[in-house]
Order: C-alpha cells, then structure tokens, then sequence
C-alpha cells in the first residue's frame, strides 16, 4: 500500500475486530407479522382525517389521510430550506436539493432491510411518520410546494428529485407530480431527477420520464451483489424486489437518458467487500454512468437497527476509490485489493492521491450533480447517513480540520499532522 500510517492514525470502530462490515456479521432480522387491524393503511383510512396545511410527523397523534399526487413528503432539510419548518442544521445554511417523497396510507409495500419506510413497521407507525435516512419526512401539499419554488427567483435549490416508492399508484403519480413541476417551474432553470422504483416500470415509462423532461434517472439498487440484494430487498424479508429486474430498468435508462444521466445508489457496509462494490462502481462508469454511494446507517425501527455502522475506515476507502474512478479516470484494474478484499492500493501515485484527498470533494456527498461542479453533488443530504459528530458524507466543503479528520481515518495523516477527535467542534 502507498500510503504511510503515522502516529495519532485514529482506528474506526472495530466489528469483530475488523475494520470492515463483514458479510457474517450483517445479517437483518426476519419481519415480524403485522396484525390485520394494521396493514394497508387502514388505521388512517379509517379515521380519515382531512389534513391541515403542513403535517409534521407525530406518531402520538392520528395522521392525516394524505396520498400523491396531492401531497408529496419532503426531506427535514428540503422543508427548513423551503421555509416550511423551522430549524438549523450543523454547518449547512440549507440543502441544494428538493427531495420529494411520494406518499399514501399504504405506504411503500417493500420491505428493505435497511429502510425506515419498509411495510414491516405498519403496527408500530403509520407511513407518513416513518424516519428515513435518520431524519422525519414532513408532508405537504404539492401545490404550496410548487407555489413557493416559482414565487422564489433566487431559490437555493440547485435540483429536485421525485422519490418513487413501491405502491400501485407510484408510476402514475410520478408523471402526475413530474408535470404539476414542469408546467410552473421551467426544467432548465431547477434540474429534475427521478429515483425509480424499477420494480414496478417498464421501459416506456423511463422513456415517458424523459419526455416529459426529467434529467437524471437513478436505480437504487442499494445493495451491491446480487446475493446482498436478495438478503435485504428481496425473498430474505419477504420483499418484492428482484436484481434482475433493477438492471433492466438501469439499462433502459442507460439507452434513453445517456451518458452522465443515469446512476445507481449502493450502500456501503451491508456486507459487500470492498472489491465488490468497487466491481460495480466501474461496471457503472463503463455503461456511462454514476455511482451515488450512501455508507450504512442502522435506521432506527428497521430491521437492520441492530447492526453495526460502517467504520469510517472502509468507508473511507470505498468514497475515495469511488471518485477516482467515476473522476479520475483510474480504474479498478489499477488498484490492489488484500485477502479480505479490503482496498490496498488506490492505483494512483502517493502525491496526486495526497491532492485528491486534500481537495475534499470525494469527501462529500454523493449524488446527482448541482450548479457548482459535475463532481460536486446538489444532493447533499445532511446527515442522512451519520450522524455530525461522526460525519459520513460531508454536506458541506470540508476545511482543514475536516480533512485532517479524513487522512487520519484513512492512515493517510502527512508526516508531522495530527488529529485529535473533538477538534472539529473546537475549531467552530
Ligand atoms: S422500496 Fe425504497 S422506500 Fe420501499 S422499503 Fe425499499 S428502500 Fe424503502
């Protein structure tokens, strides 16, 4: 391996003594049955309680009877930066991006491992109080949204992304939403991707998405490997999901959206080694494509909740090869992997790895891009996969102490530096 590991390196936190999530060790729970007085939706379609302007998730009160294409669901950070919802968070001013959730009682009727909305949660909340990606999802009309982007001719919002769910209704709310958007809000001006849900779409409903004027289309695969996919989105938890049909959608969006304009999400630290989710990330670069990487979280209710995060250590790694190879041109022919299939080489000279590494984009988050840089995300997802004492993906550009943090994550710390944890919050 070309890089040194100097004194005051900090070692991630250790799984089985290992710096890496193991498959063996990432196993979910199985699903609980949910009773029948709990499922679909029917708690909520049976009180049936109109909803009052915003609806911010309260599971100690009855929710309200919200459904797309109405109403759509928001990221807490898309609904403070909107001005919905009042808050701070950490070392952003706001988010680049307006994600939307689509939204029904019934809720999304997948069961992802890993997912806070997954169907196996019916008893314990109903859907539109569901956490994902660590945060709440406030829920509003589509109409306010669309009303407060166009009256806002400095928006902040660099792009908006419709998230797809598994439900029925979702292909056909999603153009419903899709032109609600385009015919008040010129698709030049805010960017629009599309997060699929492939399972239930065929090729002329990508097709469709395009005409109509979406710009990036995403396949969240999530799961690296076939085998990963199965065990977490599929028959392991009693899921509809299906590999297979996840790569035809990527492909039909290879064909219809074009190079750079299509991508797929993987987590990191399901169980996938590192020489397997790199595999994939180049499979992505040659169709033309982008990876979007999110490192694991436990979500709190879902069936992964028990499992360990992913040490800063393998992410690390996995991050950095990852922009290498979708922005540098290295490929992961060029890299060395150990037994254990851990990253050992990046493939690239110890002092252009060191600029790379200084620069701090392949740091940040991951995702479809915004107006500042093609490497530069405007889905930036503030602590959507850690939390900020411990950051993952960086939703902001990284100063000096934040990169002294990373190289010592790394064992990439220059001869002479140092880190101590807690010196980021000093420096503030
Ligand atoms: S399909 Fe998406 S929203 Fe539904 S459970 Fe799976 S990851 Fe969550």
């Amino acid at each position: 391996m070309t890089c040194l590991k100097p004194e005051g390196a900090i070692p991630g936190p250790r799984v089985n003594g290992r710096d890496f999530n193991a498959y063996d060790t990432m196993e979910p729970r199985a699903p609980a049955p949910v009773p029948a007085p709990y499922r679909n939706g029917k708690p909520v379609k049976d009180a049936n309680l109109a909803p009052r302007g915003l609806y911010r998730p309260d599971y100690r009160v009855m929710t309200p009877h919200m459904r797309s294409p109405e109403y759509v669901q928001m990221s807490t950070a898309a609904a403070i930066t909107l001005g919905l919802v009042e808050g701070q968070m950490h070392r952003c001013s706001c988010t680049r991006c307006l994600n939307l959730l689509l939204t029904y009682p019934e809720g999304c009727r997948a069961n992802c491992a890993y997912c806070g909305l997954a169907r196996h949660r019916e008893a314990e909340r109903n859907y539109a109080d569901r956490n994902f990606i660590r945060v709440d999802w406030p829920a509003v009309a589509m109409a306010e949204v669309v009303d407060r982007v166009a009256a806002d001719p400095d928006t902040p919002f660099h792009r908006m992304c419709i998230s797809m769910i598994t439900h029925p209704r979702s292909d056909a709310d999603t153009f419903t939403v899709l032109k609600t958007w385009t015919d008040r809000i010129d698709p030049s001006r805010i960017p629009i991707s599309i997060l699929s849900n492939p399972q239930t779409m065929e090729r002329a409903d990508v097709q469709r998405l395009h005409e109509m004027g979406a710009d990036i289309f995403t396949v969240a695969l999530d799961a690296a490997t076939p085998d990963l996919f199965d065990r977490t989105r599929g028959k392991g938890v009693q899921s509809p999901h299906s590999w297979k049909k996840y790569w035809e959608i990527l492909e039909d969006a290879r064909d219809i959206f074009g190079p750079q304009k299509f991508g797929a999400h993987i987590i990191v630290g399901m169980g996938e080694t590192e020489y397997e989710v790199m595999t994939l990330v180049q499979r992505l670069v040659d169709m033309g494509g982008h990876s979007h990487m999110f490192c694991f979280f436990p979500e709190k209710g879902s069936l992964m909740d028990h499992l360990p995060a992913t040490p800063r250590d393998q992410w690390r790694r996995v991050q950095l090869a990852r922009y290498l190879v979708d922005y540098c041109g290295v490929r992961v022919e060029q890299m060395k992997f150990d037994d254990q299939g851990r990253i050992a080489d990046f493939g690239m000279p110890r002092t252009e790895l060191d600029a790379i590494v200084g620069a701090g984009i392949a740091f940040r988050t991951s995702g479809c891009p915004g107006k500042f840089a093609d490497d530069i995300s405007a889905c930036d997802r503030p602590y959507g996969d850690s939390p900020p004492s411990n950051i993952a993906s960086y939703p902001f550009a990284l100063k000096e102490v934040d990169i002294r943090k990373v190289r010592s994550q790394l064992d990439m710390l220059r001869p002479g530096e140092s880190y101590d944890d807690g010196e980021e919050f000093e420096a503030l």
